[in-house]
């Protein structure tokens, strides 16, 4: 049998390419609108599924292309919000989680960027076994193909906030934007797509340049590099003023308001002279601060704010006029924690093939 890494990985392909590629098999131009049509708008899962083009075209492209798609594996439902929480298989048997959350403003779904991570962020449950590898374009189209096929509904929104860093899967994550907003594939409007970043400046700053109007959401967690550090490793490689003035620089090039995350945890980060810290630093900035009560998981023993810190926290915010906003816990009974699914999935097979 053929490998399948030998085959062109079809889905990856932009409208443009794919032609060039059809060309080099010896087929028409106008077969790429059809297939891509397939692909990105009608969501194939196969090429027997591409009805108007002839038994022996779908033979072809079955025997020169891959068909990158994932299967669902797991689903958690949410009794109290309707949140889904769902863990995808890879082609190659890796696993990833996905979050689809309905709004009344519409389907939003959080998606992730790779198959584990390795920023080190200590309260992360993603970061946990390191980096597997990289989610490639494909992979990354069809968890939100999946999730709308899923779902029945359209996706209106999408954040990139599962398990991985985008910008340290630059290519892939760009190419991802791009070909979901295209007019010839799902059409999600740039400005209903975030990206969240721990903080890789070169990135962030090649980000800002690429004409995309996508919204860029910060990790930022502490009010200096002191403490930032102590929760994230990556603080020990780029210094807090170079990481805002990307933050700035993005806005600068955009026009996208920034989001600054802050997780907050109990003792940590959350205390009044860390408001006023954050204030200082943010003050006079277009932005919106997200506070993220943490999400404590089981291997640190960091702990979630109380309700009366979180809301001091916010209310110091406030009074030097900053956007803040507590974020909504969605599907908190499903454990919805970033990362904790697929590493109790992972850590659960990993007994088992131990007791074969
Ligand atoms: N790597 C990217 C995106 C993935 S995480 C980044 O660092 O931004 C998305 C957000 O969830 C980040 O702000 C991350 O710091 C935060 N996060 C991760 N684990 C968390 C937890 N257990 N509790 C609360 N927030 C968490």
């Amino acid at each position: 049998m053929q490998s399948n890494t030998e085959k062109i990985d079809i889905k990856a392909l932009t409208l443009e390419e794919l032609k060039a590629s059809l060309k080099t098999i010896g087929e028409k131009e106008f077969r790429a609108k059809q297939i891509y049509e397939w692909l990105h708008v009608k969501l194939a899962r196969s090429f027997d599924e591409m009805t108007n083009l002839s038994k022996e075209l779908r033979t072809k492209l079955a025997s020169e292309y891959e068909l990158v798609c994932v299967t669902e594996l797991e689903r958690y439902e949410s009794k109290i919000d309707g949140t889904v929480k769902f863990l995808f298989r890879l082609p190659d048997g890796n696993v990833v989680e996905c979050v689809l959350m309905k709004y009344h403003h519409g389907n939003s779904v959080c998606i992730s960027s790779q198959v584990g991570c390795r920023m080190g962020c200590r309260f992360c449950a993603s970061t946990l076994g390191g980096l597997t590898r990289n989610l490639r374009t494909s992979e990354m189209l069809d968890e939100v193909y999946q999730l709308q096929r899923l779902s029945g509904e359209r996706v209106s929104n999408i954040v990139i906030m599962g398990t991985g860093e985008p910008m340290d899967n630059y290519d892939n994550f760009v190419k991802f934007v791009r070909m979901i907003s295209s007019l010839d594939g799902l059409n999600i409007s740039q400005r209903n797509i975030t990206v969240s970043t721990c903080g890789l400046v070169p990135k962030m700053r090649a980000l800002a340049e690429e004409g995309l109007s996508i919204t860029l959401a910060l990790s930022l967690h502490a009010p200096n590099d002191e403490e930032r550090v102590k929760i994230m490793p990556v603080a020990n490689s780029y210094k807090l003023q170079d990481v805002l003035n990307a933050c700035d620089y993005y806005y600068e090039k955009t026009g996208r308001r920034i989001s600054y995350e802050y997780s907050l945890v109990d003792g940590v980060n959350d205390t009044a002279a860390c408001a006023k810290e954050l204030s200082r630093l943010l003050k006079g900035k277009n932005c919106h601060v997200n506070l993220i009560p943490v999400n404590p998981i089981k291997e640190r023993d960091y702990k979630r704010s109380t309700g009366n810190n979180i809301q001091n926290f916010k209310n110091i915010l406030e009074k030097n006029r900053i956007n803040v906003t507590i974020r909504r816990e969605m599907g908190s009974d499903i454990n919805a924690a970033c990362g904790q699914l697929r590493k109790s999935y992972t850590d659960k097979t990993m007994v088992q093939e131990v007791e074969q």
